[in-house]
Formats: structure tokens, sequence, C-alpha cells
């Protein structure tokens, strides 16, 4: 059977830890959908489109691997998609309380589609985005947790002020 996994996220902005899951997803899956979710609630610090963007330049090297933004419901956009799997990462068991929610919600929404979980290397487990902006806001190195074209959009973001 061809899997087809859809990765839902944020990713505001994608970090070294995302492209880890997406890495190993995509030697799992036939094929893997980053979803970027447009999220309405909170206000993101780089746009639908920039953040799409930056996924595509760091994901340029997977053939299987396709990004898109979504705005709807995840079991809608995953049918959209036929998506059989959500990928989520789990970084500690912090993280696992809202994924177990999360992933019982959308069982209840949609019984067929099933939550997979994939562990990032040691190294990426404490990477967060939103800890990734706080420290780029005051000035810190962010260089070791994001790809080199985040780190740039990072550094002219908070250098404009
Ligand atoms: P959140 O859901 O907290 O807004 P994101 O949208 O940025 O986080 O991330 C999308 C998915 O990637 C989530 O499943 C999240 O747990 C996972 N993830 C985020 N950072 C990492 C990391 N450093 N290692 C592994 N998975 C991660």
């Amino acid at each position: 059977m061809n899997i087809t996994a859809i990765y839902p996220g944020t990713f505001d902005p994608v970090t070294n830890g995302h492209i880890d899951i997406i890495a190993r997803a995509a030697k799992l899956y036939h094929k893997v959908i980053v979803a970027v979710a447009v999220n309405n609630n909170k206000a993101p610090l780089f746009d639908i489109e920039q953040r799409v963007k930056l996924l595509e330049q760091v994901t340029i090297e997977f053939d299987n691997v396709d990004i898109i933004g979504f705005d709807n419901l995840l079991v809608d956009c995953a049918k959209q998609y036929d998506a059989n799997v959500v990928l989520r990462g789990l970084r500690a068991i912090s993280d696992f309380e809202y994924e177990f929610q999360l992933a019982g919600m959308n069982r209840r929404l949609s019984p067929e589609l099933e939550t997979m979980f994939l562990t990032p290397a040691e190294q990426y487990e404490f990477i967060s985005s939103s800890m990734i902006k706080e420290i780029a806001r005051l000035g810190g190195d962010v260089s070791e947790f994001v790809p080199n074209n985040v780190l740039q959009c990072l550094i002219e973001k908070f250098n404009r002020g």
C-alpha cells in the first residue's frame, strides 16, 4: 500500500527539528505532505507564503515531499490530498498530552485516518519555533537550530526592528 502522510504544523519558522522529522518520514512514506497552518489564532512572525517558501527551499532534495498551506479542518485537508496518516513529531513527555488529545479528536472526526509519531535525533529534542523566535528577537545565536535561509530571514526581521 502506498501511504501518504500529512505533517501539519505552524512552522513559524521551520527548524532543524522539523527537518529531521521530514527526512525520516520521506524514507518511510510514499509521499509526505507538509501542511502549513495559516493559524489565525496567534499572529505568526512569518506569513503563510514565507513559511511555505522557506519549507520548499529546505526540502528541495526530497522528491516525495510537497509543501502546502491550509486553513480548513485538518481531517478535511487530509481527505483532499488522499492522506492516510497524520504525522506528528514528539519531542518530550510534555508534548504527549496535547498530541494524545489531538489524535483522539482527529480519530473521532475521521476514524480511518491514523496518527503516527516520530521522534527526532536527540540534539533536536529541545528545539521549538517559539523558543527560536524569542532567542533571535533578543539577539542570540540560533544558527545551530535552524537552516540557513531561516537564519537570514530572522536576522533581517529583527535587525529591521
Ligand atoms: P506546534 O504544533 O507546537 O505549533 P509546530 O507547528 O511548529 O509546533 O510543529 C509541527 C509538528 O512538529 C508538531 O508535531 C511538533 O510536535 C513537531 N515538532 C516541532 N519541533 C520539533 C522538534 N524539534 N523535533 C521534533 N518534532 C518537532
